[in-house]
């Protein structure tokens, strides 16, 4: 049998790092890479035959967990009938429909391949549509590899953003506005200083990528209203909290309407596809109809259209997410209990089938905040959970998932786990 670490090793000759996403490398959390050869429902197995219960689920996708009977049969049912045209198919049109069944603040909608993509192209159409250049967006939160998305906070208000990779121009970022998120006394600032000359205010609703924080219901309020106010669009990006917090998005728990949504993984149930839309008004800003430019290849892609709208046809049915959440709160729960019964600080936040936790007495509000955690305490977790069979994303600023296909069992086995795991910190 062949190991992780000889895969590793193989990998990291011929594909940069031996990853094709940077998190996949445990760099965060050391070790070596678990390879992973096969899945069923709430589970993945390596290379070495080990299994894991899977709380990551793709990054989102995986909110019926891996190889649902009725998305396996649509998919293979769709290959069957051919793998792309670059032409319309209605298929497009059914999964298009669906989504805008439930997420009322959009009436059209454009399907790309991945949330970068999708992403990006809401950014080119929010200039597009308001003729301006600046974004807004918080230090924390994740809108894809864009190159005027990966930009920190400059020295101060007055000054816009710095790139966080290398080959961004600085000229760039400069249209990036970065702000700490649930500051609405800096939000205000920031738009008093440059709100008429702002196209978006780019955010995720429920921050999946700093871990787990919420805006908080008055940030999220005044997003809102400053956005309104000044003529600037306000983007959700919910590519990760679409779908799989609630049905119509963290939207929907919040009550605001967005002008533009994005979205991506569980839409695409573990295919690449994502998607953004928005009002008639905005949408038809984007060519053919308007002079804003976006196309794909792949957009709309046959075989991924099928694995989204089969699976979206299933999470739409009733009481799914009661359900999905009734196991998040059993999670969360047992690791809560777990922690404090070995006096670790601990708090926990969750919604849908999406949750975080953090070794710290209080939820974070920042992503200032989220980086104060102990994070060798939260390796040693990753590594003691990893070692008994329980695969958490691993990384302390990452969130975490469960599927429909978790099952009671499922969850008490990771508690268990946890006890031990916990009691050895
Ligand atoms: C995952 C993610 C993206 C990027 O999507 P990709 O498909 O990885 O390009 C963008 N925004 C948010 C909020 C995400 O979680």
């Amino acid at each position: 049998m062949i190991s992780n670490f000889e895969l590793f090793q193989r990998a990291s000759r011929v594909i940069p790092g031996g990853v094709n996403s940077p998190v996949r490398a445990f760099k965060a959390v050391g070790g070596t890479p678990r390879f992973i050869t096969r899945a069923k429902g709430a589970h993945f197995w390596d290379a070495e035959g080990q299994r894991y219960t899977d709380y990551i689920g793709s990054w989102g996708p995986m909110i019926l967990g891996h190889g649902h009977p009725a998305v396996l049969e649509a998919v293979i049912k769709a290959a069957e009938t051919g793998f792309s045209f670059g032409a319309p198919t209605e298929r497009e049109i059914e999964l298009v429909e669906e989504i805008l069944k439930h997420v009322p603040s959009m009436q059209m909608v454009r399907l790309v391949s991945s949330g970068t993509e999708a992403a990006m192209s809401a950014i080119r159409l929010a200039r597009g549509a308001t003729g301006r250049s600046k974004i807004i967006k918080f230090e924390g939160c994740y809108h894809g590899h864009a190159d005027a998305l990966l930009v920190k906070a400059g020295s101060g208000l007055a000054t816009f953003g710095n790139p966080t990779s290398a080959g961004v121009p600085p000229e760039v970022a400069q249209h990036t506005i970065v702000l700490e998120f649930n500051n609405i006394m800096q939000l205000e600032e920031a738009f008093s200083l440059h709100g008429k000359e702002l196209a978006c205010l780019m955010i995720e609703p429920i921050a999946g990528n700093m871990n787990f924080v919420r805006a908080s219901a008055p940030f999220a309020k005044r997003c809102r209203e400053l956005c309104t106010q000044y003529g600037a669009l306000l983007v959700f990006d919910e590519v990760m909290t679409g779908f799989r917090v609630a049905l119509g998005g963290a939207q929907s728990i919040m009550g605001i309407n967005p002008d533009i949504t994005v979205l991506g993984k569980v839409i695409g149930g573990g295919m690449p596809l994502a998607a953004f839309g928005g009002s008639v008004d905005v949408m038809s800003q984007l060519a053919p109809l308007g002079p804003v430019y976006q196309a794909g290849t792949l957009s709309g892609n046959p075989v991924a259209t099928a694995c989204g709208l089969a699976t979206l046809q299933i999470i739409s049915q009733p009481n799914f997410y009661t359900d999905l959440f009734v196991k998040t709160k059993q999670l969360i729960t047992g690791l809560e209990q777990a922690a404090h019964h070995a006096n670790i600080d601990f708090s926990t936040d969750a919604e849908g089938g999406m949750f975080g936790f953090f070794t710290m007495k209080e939820l974070p509000q920042n992503y200032a905040t989220v980086m104060t955690t102990d994070s060798p305490k939260f390796n040693k977790f990753f590594h003691g959970m990893l070692d008994r069979g329980h695969y958490f994303a691993p990384a302390l600023y990452e969130t975490g998932f469960v599927s429909s296909a978790h099952t009671e069992d499922d969850i008490s086995a990771t508690i268990t786990a946890a006890v031990e795991v916990f009691k050895s910190l």
